[in-house]
């Protein structure tokens, strides 16, 4: 907010600072999108942020969960929301037992979020509240409402029956099947990758690349990095994975051999460990050296003050911060 203030700032900002701005978020797209909505705000509704519904849905990156939020809380007119915090209480108050991924199901959740955000609207203030306030505010409590409820009352594995202020309407809690509500069938079991990034240091510089388009994490910077396999034929060695990520095997790779560069140690610099979305991903980062000087290789050199000045996904910005600071 403080460095882009206004949408005119979005619009006109460069990718390298927005990408820096959104550092450590994750989901990059986000702000790729943000930055199209600020333009089309910009050329089509003349930099102010539209209030109609279908508008706000037309800007790149809202769905109609967003719109939905926005518009309610924003400009309190009776759109539903539906996340997975509102799916929990609407089918645990309700009693829905059938998956809520499911067509049908999900447009029933959509619909009973529609009629409750309609009659927030419709009904009367409550003795002693203010009429302006609720007339300005009813859809947006009632939106905000369902989220909050999910999200510290009616939680996934405990939820806090008692202390409810929709027990008293809610199946589930009347049945004792808040552990079965929602359905959401098996979960998809979470798959271990392995990785291995090469730290390659030349006189105190050191190589990085940046993602390529259309992948995940796409314009961020990263160390030449590899998928080795956690068993079978993928698995790879260390030394066999820095050839294959520097003899031009990989998509980002360069056309040098790995001859042309070592390992310097005999125990990775660090292994971090993260998930990303079913991925449980371990991440070793290991230092290498080029052996013969000087070296032309894809990617740039630089110091770790100005890689600092780079977007680094999150995993390679904590090997970054396992550099010393020059
Ligand atoms: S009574 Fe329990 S299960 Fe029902 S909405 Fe409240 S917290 Fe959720």
């Amino acid at each position: 907010m403080r460095e882009l203030p206004t949408i005119q700032s979005v619009a006109k900002a460069s990718p390298t600072k927005l990408h820096k701005l959104w550092e450590g978020l994750g989901y990059y797209t986000r702000v790729r999108n943000m930055q199209k909505a600020a333009k089309q705000i910009v050329g089509r509704h003349g930099g102010k942020f539209p209030q109609n519904f279908d508008d706000v849905l037309a800007l790149p990156g809202i769905g109609r969960y967003t719109a939905g939020a926005i518009c309610s809380i924003a400009f309190n007119q009776p759109t539903p929301i539906l996340d997975g915090n509102v799916i929990r209480v609407l089918t645990r108050v309700f009693g829905i037992d059938e998956n809520p991924r499911d067509k049908e199901t999900n447009a029933r959740l959509w619909k009973l979020a529609e009629d409750l955000v309609g009659r927030a609207l419709r009904c009367p203030p409550r003795r002693g509240a203010e009429t302006a306030l609720h007339l300005e505010s009813s859809c947006s409590h009632m939106n905000q409402s369902l989220m909050e409820l999910g999200a510290i009352v009616c939680t996934p594995r405990s939820p806090n029956c008692t202390s409810c202020p929709v027990k008293k309407y809610c199946v589930a809690f009347r049945q004792n099947r808040q552990d079965e509500l929602p359905n959401l069938g098996k979960r998809e079991a979470a798959t271990a990758r392995r990785f291995v990034a090469f730290v390659i240091n030349r006189n105190g510089r050191f190589l990085v690349r940046q993602r390529p388009n259309g992948v995940v994490n796409a314009h961020l910077w990263e160390f030449p990095n590899v998928e080795i396999g956690m068993k079978g034929r993928a698995r790879r060695s260390v030394r066999a994975a820095l050839k294959l990520q520097m003899n031009g095997a990989q998509r980002t790779g360069a056309p040098y051999q790995s001859k042309d560069f070592s390992i310097v140690s005999t125990r990775p610099l660090c292994v971090i460990k993260h998930s990303i979305t079913r991925y449980r991903i371990t991440l070793e980062a290991w230092r290498a050296e080029p052996k013969q000087l000087p070296f032309k290789v894809s990617g740039l050199w630089r110091t770790p003050a100005q890689l600092h000045k780079l977007a680094f996904t999150a995993a390679h910005k904590r090997i970054l911060n396992r550099l010393p600071a020059q």
